[in-house]
């Protein structure tokens, strides 16, 4: 046998673990040091009450042959998915049942979706980025052109004319800079795909963290969207969903005439076999009145850590995307320092800890995310320290 040699092509990701290795560095240095980390990508408060309710019911019925449920459908249960459809249309996207397929998590769809696709399209895909994108398409060995997002178009790059692509990711509001397209900038790239023939894989993972109402929320809302673009979302960060795993993928009957979403069920029902459906009736609470009010919830918290971080960076008169609309804030590190620098600086001197930017990409080698994901006050005690340090 030969193995794919388009693994060798992929970049080692030492993101983490070299943010962990300096951190537990430190620590054994200064074992008092009170670090705090802003640097957590995953979600922190609990599941709400009233999805951790659903889950017990249903795992109940799964130990009763009345209620028992063994194979579902691949694309999820009618419950679920009509639950989406009702939500997309409670702010104007009208989708069909049967555009709206249940996964285990965005990221699973994100790199699936490409099955659909040749591998000899070329893929446009910003810097900075979340890896996924990009190690995805380096496995099936498809050729990559990036577009760069910097201070000058505040992180929300346009696209270039000059510049074809046959598949385009945008994920807004964005990880790692938290900015998030306006109607004008996304209809920009619906235009451009439509005029392209292109397809853009729109990561939503973050819509729910949208609070101006000028914003969209879903690709969908804006027109010609529905015939160029495929959207993913996700429980993760909307309600807690890191650990328990569900998401979902909106593609289009209007896209390629239908055939993207045959071939997309056609290669769901072959290689996956569905979500169990106790999650799926977790995820079904989350649409309910009392879901909603109590994610909505936890939401209120992570943006009131926004909220401190931005407020902060805005009284140094550090430049930053994000804070607002997205749970990340990005901000440029001071003097001009490398991100990796600053880490070092913020964890020596303040005993923060965050991502460097340079992880994300060419793009980021100056900049640096912090999240509001964290614990209220650490978050409050992190500006603080963030003041007296940068002030
Ligand atoms: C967290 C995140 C997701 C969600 O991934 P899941 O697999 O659903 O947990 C997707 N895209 C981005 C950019 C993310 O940061």
């Amino acid at each position: 046998m030969k193995l794919c040699p388009n693994f060798k092509t992929l970049e080692t990701n030492y993101l983490f673990a070299d943010i962990a290795h300096r951190v537990n560095a430190y620590q054994a240095a200064h074992p008092d040091a009170p670090v705090i980390r802003l640097g957590i990508g995953d979600v922190t408060l609990p599941l709400a009450p009233m999805v951790v309710e659903a889950l017990r019911e249903a795992s109940a019925e799964q130990g009763v042959k009345e209620t028992f449920h063994g194979y579902g459908d691949e694309q999820g249960y009618g419950f679920l998915q009509s639950a989406i459809v009702d939500y997309y249309a409670s702010r104007g996207v009208a989708l069909a049942q049967n555009e709206v397929f249940i996964s285990d998590g965005a990221k699973s769809d994100l790199g699936n979706i490409l099955d659909i696709f040749s591998k000899d399209n070329t893929v446009l895909i910003p810097d900075p980025v979340y890896p996924v994108y990009v190690d995805t398409n380096r496995m099936d060995g498809r050729p990559i052109v990036f577009a760069d997002a910097n201070e000058g178009n505040g992180f929300l790059p346009l696209p270039d004319p000059a510049v074809h692509a046959d598949i385009i990711y945008i994920c807004s509001p964005n990880n790692p800079t938290g900015a998030a397209y306006d109607r004008a900038g996304l209809q920009a790239w619906v235009d451009y795909a439509l005029e392209h023939e292109a397809v853009i894989l729109y990561d939503a993972a973050y819509e729910c963290f949208i609070t101006d109402p000028s914003l969209p929320r879903s690709i969908f809302e804006l027109p010609g969207a529905k015939q160029c673009a495929i959207e993913f979302c996700s429980f993760s960060k909307m309600a807690g969903f890191t650990g328990t795993r569900c998401g979902y993928t909106v593609v289009p009957e209007a896209l390629a005439n239908g055939e993207a979403r045959r071939m997309w069920l056609r290669r769901q029902t072959t290689k996956f076999n569905g979500v169990p459906y106790i999650v799926q009736r977790g995820a079904e609470a989350v649409f309910t009145e009392q879901g909603q009010r109590e994610i909505h919830e936890a939401l209120a918290y992570y943006q009131q850590n926004a909220a401190v971080l931005a407020n902060t960076l805005t009284e140094l008169g550090i430049w930053y995307t994000g804070g607002k609309n997205s749970p990340y804030l990005w901000l440029k590190c001071p003097n001009g320092m490398e991100s990796w620098a600053f880490f070092d600086y913020l964890l020596e001197n303040a005993n923060l800890v965050g991502t460097p930017g340079a992880g994300f990409g060419r793009n980021g080698a100056n900049f640096f995310r912090l999240t509001a994901f964290g614990d209220q006050a650490k978050t409050a005690e992190a500006a603080g320290r963030l003041r007296r340090l940068l002030g």
